[in-house]
């Protein structure tokens, strides 16, 4: 039986076969975890400026560009502190949500809006200052 020393070379391609198969599992379950969290990404529908419930609450992506006149909780200095991200509908995931771009917001069916959007719903969220 000449295979049966521990380094016979039989043994070492079975050995290094074992660990390019763990290698190929391993890259192959972090290919697929990406892949999903991109899917994932990439499904969220955005809110537009224009869509109904979003002209009727006075959505903008950008918060600078809300009219203060019309909307005058967003002006101040305390109204300028509001965002999407500090707001309790933003469904960010994130413990520092300014970070994210985009997340989806419960009172527009979860659609997405954008960290630094806002409208006339917004309720501070207790556990994000700033
Ligand atoms: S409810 Fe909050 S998170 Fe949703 S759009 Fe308005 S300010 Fe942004």
């Amino acid at each position: 039986m000449p295979d049966q020393h521990p380094n016979h070379p039989r043994r070492q391609f079975l050995k290094i076969g074992g660990l390019g198969l763990a290698t190929l599992f391993l890259a192959d379950k972090t290919l697929a975890q990406k892949s999903a969290a991109q899917a994932g990404a990439a499904k969220l529908e955005m809110t537009k400026e224009t869509d109904p419930q979003a002209t009727a609450l006075g959505y903008k992506e950008d918060a600078a560009k809300v009219d203060v006149k019309k909307w005058p909780k967003r002006g101040g200095a305390e109204g300028s502190k509001q965002f999407c991200y500090n707001c309790q509908f933003y469904q960010s995931k994130s413990d520092k949500p300014a970070s994210v771009p985009a997340a989806p917001c419960t009172l527009f069916a979860n659609k997405g809006v954008t960290a630094k959007g806002w409208c006339n719903g917004w309720v501070q969220n207790p556990t994000v200052k700033g």
